[in-house]
């Protein structure tokens, strides 16, 4: 055996699950794929965050947001064909729209909750007792509306779901909002803000974390495993400079791991639900905290450099398709809209990648194939650097055999 653990993907599921298996002993390697840039654990939003645990996402109904994603220049929009092949029955649309029920959705955000809390714990854990270089920001976050109507309804909803989930928001009137962020234009409606929300800089703390795994003498290949197959007492995975063998294998390569669980005869409803990162040149002004421009999904985030970072977007689409430039063109245009900026924003990087989503909107943690030696960690969409850490534990818990009755609710079974 090569390893005890082999972990099929370097982002942050996969890392998080690396670094719990060494601390209990484990002998891990992961393979990581091409490199770090390429999953979405480089270039998301940073926010370690409640908001996408609530149903706001979900409150417009499967019409809206097909109405939303046939609109020009919407922050929804989708591959026409993959449109079509998902919305036949059985398809990553057709199972989204069956499971949009109130009750559901609330159950889901509830199990979604406990495991914010325990992986915001796990992170300012990892960060401090690792000295992660990770620009930790710990003062909350603010979602900002211009339109009066679409505060109205979601911070009614927000109020209600963060009374129930126990998370601590403040509902903020225009001007208040202005306030604590000064570089709001005029005309703000109000915010959110989530108190306990926390943020990071996801590419310095991912190459932070990857050189800390290396120096607790994790070893991490950067090279694509092209499938894996059981075999006698253990898992053999076909990487691109040879076959590994280990007792276990943990499949966490995003949204490329429907392709990895195919080698196994294994399927989930997995799919890529792309996302837009612009990075600007430093610029003078300094953002309060982070924000969320929620009238057009933007978030806006500044590194400790003082580059803004802007993500947005949800772009069903194959993981390897390019870059739609428009996007960004209209993503930075909407910014200045909303924000007092001095002078040009001009982008120094660009980058598209892929958020790993499940119709359910909940994690996929459990053992596929015959002898239950694989394991998928995956699905985390919305929410994967917030949930990354808690994802590992639920990992652990089955590799140890340690009983978790949140499994249950995970399992890759579930779509069987
Ligand atoms: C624009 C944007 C903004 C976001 N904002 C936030 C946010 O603010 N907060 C939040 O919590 N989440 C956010 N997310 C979601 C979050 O980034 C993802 O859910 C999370 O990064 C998923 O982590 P992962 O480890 O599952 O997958 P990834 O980070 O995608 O990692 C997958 C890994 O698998 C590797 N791989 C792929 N194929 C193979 C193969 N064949 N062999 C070996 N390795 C392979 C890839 O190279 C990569 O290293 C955002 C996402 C995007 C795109």
């Amino acid at each position: 055996m090569d390893a005890d653990v082999i972990i099929v993907g370097g982002g942050f599921v996969g890392l998080h699950t690396a670094y719990r298996l060494h601390k209990d002993g484990f002998r891990v390697v992961v393979v990581g794929g091409e490199a770090p840039r390429r999953g979405a654990s480089w270039g998301n939003a940073g926010l370690i965050h409640q908001g996408s645990t609530t149903t706001v996402p979900e409150i417009m109904g499967f019409w809206r947001v097909v109405r939303l994603a046939l609109r020009r220049g919407s922050y929804i929009s989708s591959n026409p064909w993959v449109a079509l092949r998902e919305s036949l029955p059985g398809g990553w649309i057709w199972r989204y729209a069956r499971l949009l029920k109130k009750e559901q959705l609330i159950e889901r955000a509830a199990l979604l909750s406990s495991l914010v809390r325990e992986s915001k714990r796990l992170w300012l854990e990892i960060i401090r007792g690792e000295g992660l270089d990770a620009e930790l920001l710990e003062r909350g976050s603010i979602e900002a509306y211009f339109s009066e109507e679409l505060f109205r309804l979601e911070s009614r909803v927000v109020s209600e779901e963060a009374s129930r989930l126990g998370y601590r928001v403040q509902v903020l009137d225009g001007e208040k909002c202005r306030e604590m962020e000064p570089l709001l234009r005029e005309g703000v409606a109000g915010g959110i803000y989530y108190l306990d929300d926390a943020w990071v800089n996801p590419s310095k703390t991912l190459n932070s974390f990857i050189s800390a795994l290396q120096r607790l003498g994790v070893k991490i290949m950067w090279e694509r495993v092209r499938g894996v197959r059981e075999e006698g007492d253990g898992v053999r995975v076909e990487a691109e400079s040879g076959g590994l063998k280990a007792a276990h294998v943990v499949l966490a390569a995003g949204a490329w791991t429907r392709n990895l669980l195919r080698s196994i005869g294994a399927k989930i409803p997995l799919i890529a639900g792309r996302g837009y990162l612009a990075i600007s040149e430093p610029v003078r002004e300094r953002l309060a905290r982070p924000l969320f421009y929620a009238d057009e999904k933007i978030v806006v985030g500044q590194t400790a450099d003082g580059n803004l970072r802007l993500t947005s977007y949800f772009e069903l689409n194959n993981p390897d398709a390019p870059l739609d430039r428009s996007k960004i063109i209209q993503m930075v245009r909407k910014v200045k809209e909303a924000l007092k900026l001095e002078g040009e924003l001009r982008i120094i990087d660009e980058w598209v990648g892929s958020r790993p989503c499940i119709p359910d909107g909940l994690p996929v943690v459990g053992r596929v194939g015959g002898r239950g030696r694989v394991l998928v960690a995956t699905g985390l969409c919305r929410l994967g650097l917030t949930l990354s850490p808690a994802t590992a534990v639920l990992v652990e818990d089955i590799i140890t055999g340690r009983e978790n009755p949140l499994l249950q609710h995970f399992s890759p079974a579930r779509f069987s």
